[in-house]
């Protein structure tokens, strides 16, 4: 398929582009040995606003996958397409600057950084992006406000709960509206009530905007309240 061909995909009429397109992705990794074929050309098409759950067992390649679609790493075959622009081919330059814009990243662990209140790790994205730090703390504050930590602004990682501390790597990952996000096990290690918390914020935000969200998780009741599931089986992503 030609990259003209995901601005109007057959029969969807006027439909805007995927906001995330990966096509017949391949990734393996080089062991002693045989080779680890993770991905062997697999198909995902995320539009905007729309939510996917990413279930699949341990080692099966989802953070591979969101690796991937995060332009964290390049594919071995296959095209990562963005907004519709193929970024294979792109300098490492070009590649920062689409990651820094268009994509919001979470991860398991908060990865906050600990010297630093929550407003100032929600701030310090922007600002390496360029905004004044006024809009930016404004920003950061509406954003940490909406997602319930009006309180803890000040407070240090150290000094928020787990669930709190995942809720300002969310605000951080979404600081600069990026198009879509790549949550992987974003609570993974948090209790059950906690979790469903993070996961009520983190799925309010997505409705609210015109986000894009693919997240990985174990927890198939989360799964269910995301628009589509989908797993990974023979290197492929299959649909739930
Ligand atoms: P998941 O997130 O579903 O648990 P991963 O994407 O992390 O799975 O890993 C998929 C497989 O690829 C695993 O078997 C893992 O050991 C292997 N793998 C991941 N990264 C590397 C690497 N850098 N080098 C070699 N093997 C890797
Ligand atoms: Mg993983």
């Amino acid at each position: 398929m030609s990259e003209a061909a995901i601005e109007k995909p057959a029969g969807t009429g006027e439909r805007e582009a995927p906001v995330l397109w990966l096509h017949a992705v391949e990734r393996r990794y080089s062991e002693a040995g045989a080779p680890l074929e993770i991905l062997k050309g697999a198909e995902l098409a995320v539009w905007p606003g729309e939510s996917v759950a990413l279930i699949a067992p341990s080692g099966t390649g989802k953070s591979t996958l969101l690796h991937l679609a995060g332009l964290l790493e390049a594919p071995d075959g296959g095209e990562v397409y963005i907004g519709g622009r193929a970024t294979s081919k792109l300098s490492d330059s070009e590649r920062t600057r689409i990651r820094r814009i268009d994509i919001g990243f979470v991860y398991q662990f908060h990865h906050l950084l600990p010297e630093f209140s929550a407003l100032e790790n929600v701030v310090l994205p922007q600002m390496i992006r360029g905004l004044s730090k006024k809009v930016a703390r404004n920003n950061a504050s509406e954003l940490l406000g909406y997602l319930g930590l009006g309180e803890r602004l000040s407070h240090r990682p150290s000094e928020l709960s787990g669930g709190e501390q995942q809720r300002v790597a969310i605000a951080r990952a979404v600081a600069n509206a990026p198009r879509i996000l790549m949550a992987d096990e974003p609570t993974g290690n948090l209790d059950p009530k906690t979790a469903d918390h993070v996961f009520s914020a983190l799925g309010q935000l997505v409705r609210a905007s015109r986000l894009a969200a693919v997240i990985a998780t174990h927890n198939m009741e989360l799964a269910g309240r995301m628009d589509r599931r989908v797993t990974i089986r023979d290197g492929l992503v299959v649909e739930l």
